[in-house]
């Protein structure tokens, strides 16, 4: 459809979303609210929690930032989205449209959608969930206020979910992580460390949990992929990454990541790498 393509267009020329190195897409941050702190400075009784107990719970007291990437009514504001916010080492867009299938499935409908997915999984094993955006908002947010609403949020970690727009062949997932940036506005010194060791646990359980295998196409194949030009990730003093779920461009990427069957095994991967972070007592520095 008309809309689809010219989003798609729109993406390709800013650099974002895909194509080698990722997701130029920025973006990034968290925010939000949603939420039940309650639970961290007053255990409720198993009886007052549904009688689950704290093993059913192991993300209980914890707060957890989504970020879906982009936005899907950012294809009708090209104007907004692409001025300039600064993200400590230059300046870059607001946000972009994000990439979408050759059929029109964009990427920003995607992320939201597994966003939920992941909400409703991190909820039944306690955590506090606070989106960066629900695609109720015109556009953006902008990619530094989507790093700034994980901040406020003091959040143990904080994800931004995406899909990928590389070339047809171009195939599998991969996690990108902050580069040690300390300039202007940003420093992510403090995070660099835990924020790999986050990203090496939601590499081993989306594998795990999907069948995946890292991407083809870039790095050592290894599924990381480290990135300093991502003010999603420059801006952040809380432990976070970003998601490649898969290349939207590629057939074979495509059959899944358009499968709502798939999409809640993505976000059973992330939920587990989530968990597996920070059960382990890994997650602030
Ligand atoms: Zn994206």
């Amino acid at each position: 459809m008309a809309a689809a393509v010219t989003a798609a267009l729109v993406c390709l020329g800013t650099a974002g979303c895909g194509a080698f190195g990722g997701d130029g897409d920025e973006d990034g941050k968290p925010r939000a609210k949603d939420g039940d702190h309650s639970a961290a400075s007053s255990p409720a009784s198993p009886s007052a929690r549904g009688g689950k107990k704290p093993a059913d719970e192991p993300l209980r007291g914890k707060v957890i930032v989504v970020d879906p990437g982009h936005n899907p009514h950012n294809r009708d504001q090209p104007g907004k989205i692409s001025r300039s916010v600064d993200i400590g080492t230059g300046k870059k867009e607001c946000d972009t449209t994000g990439t979408a299938t050759n059929s029109g499935y964009a990427e920003a409908d995607f992320t939201l959608d597994l966003a939920h997915r992941v909400r409703t999984q991190l909820r039944e094993r306690g955590a506090t969930v606070r989106f960066t955006h629900d695609g109720d908002e015109p556009y953006g947010p902008c990619v530094d206020e989507r790093a700034e609403k994980g901040n406020q949020a003091q959040a143990d970690a904080a994800i931004s979910l995406h899909a990928d727009g590389a070339h047809a062949g171009s195939r599998g997932f991969h996690v990108i992580l902050p580069a040690s940036v300390h300039e202007g506005a940003a420093d992510t010194r403090d995070i660099v460390t835990p924020s790999r060791r986050f990203g090496t646990d939601l590499r081993d359980a989306f594998h795990a949990a999907t069948g995946e295998q890292p991407a083809n196409y870039l790095g050592d194949g290894n599924g990381l992929d480290t990135r300093g030009d991502l003010g999603g990730l420059n801006l952040s003093k809380v432990p976070k990454v970003f998601l490649e779920c898969g290349n939207m461009r590629d057939p074979r990427d495509v059959a899944h990541l358009t499968s709502a069957k798939w999409r809640e095994k993505a976000a059973r991967g992330v939920t587990d790498g989530i968990t597996a972070f920070l059960a382990a007592g890994k997650g602030k520095p």
